[in-house]
């Protein structure tokens, strides 16, 4: 199978110029909660002494909301950049990478860098939407699907503080 993030440099025009990819989270080696597409847009700008890529990313996961453990799917964006140069320079933080490569070189591979911008821009807490109201503390009811979110389930208790006085009342 083609490399679809393998690039022969040799080939591309000076100027800029557009590249899309189309894999599959399989290919990239992306396991558990990753599936599907993987589609990047690669921007190519080539002059005589570099080319600079800068890919962007769009993926889709299955997650379980942190807040009401709901499952649901989305699709996330991720940015990778990278400088080809045959010239050592001093390492900006412009890039993501920066790769020296001898004036030979034909082709190069950036599957691992577009993994890697994935898996470190993944987000560590996920929610189904900003305003999830959660899960009721006591029974444990999906709040989301209760208009006031509100559970009912302890609204009719009384606090037991009031308990005595209610007994109070009632003896008289
Ligand atoms: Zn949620
Ligand atoms: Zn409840």
């Amino acid at each position: 199978m083609v490399n679809q993030l393998s690039f022969n440099i040799t080939i591309l025009p000076i100027g800029e110029s557009v590249v899309l990819s189309n894999l599959t989270c399989e290919q990239l080696g992306l396991k558990d909660n990753f599936y599907g597409e993987v589609n990047v847009e690669n921007t190519f700008k080539k002059n005589e002494e570099e080319i600079v890529i800068y890919s962007s990313i769009e993926y889709t996961t299955h997650c379980i909301c942190d807040c009401c453990n709901i499952p649901f799917d989305r699709k996330f964006l991720a940015n990778y950049s990278l400088r080809v140069s045959s010239i050592l320079e001093a390492t900006s933080r412009e890039f993501d990478d920066e790769l020296v490569v001898s004036p030979t070189t034909n082709f190069i591979d950036i599957t691992e860098g577009i993994k890697e911008s994935i898996l470190l821009t993944y987000p560590q807490k996920i929610v189904c939407k900003e305003e999830c109201a959660g899960l009721c503390q006591y029974c444990g009811k999906n709040l989301n699907e209760i208009k006031s979110h509100i559970c009912e389930c302890h609204t009719n208790e009384v606090d037991p503080r009031f308990l005595k006085l209610k007994d109070l009342l009632s003896q008289k």
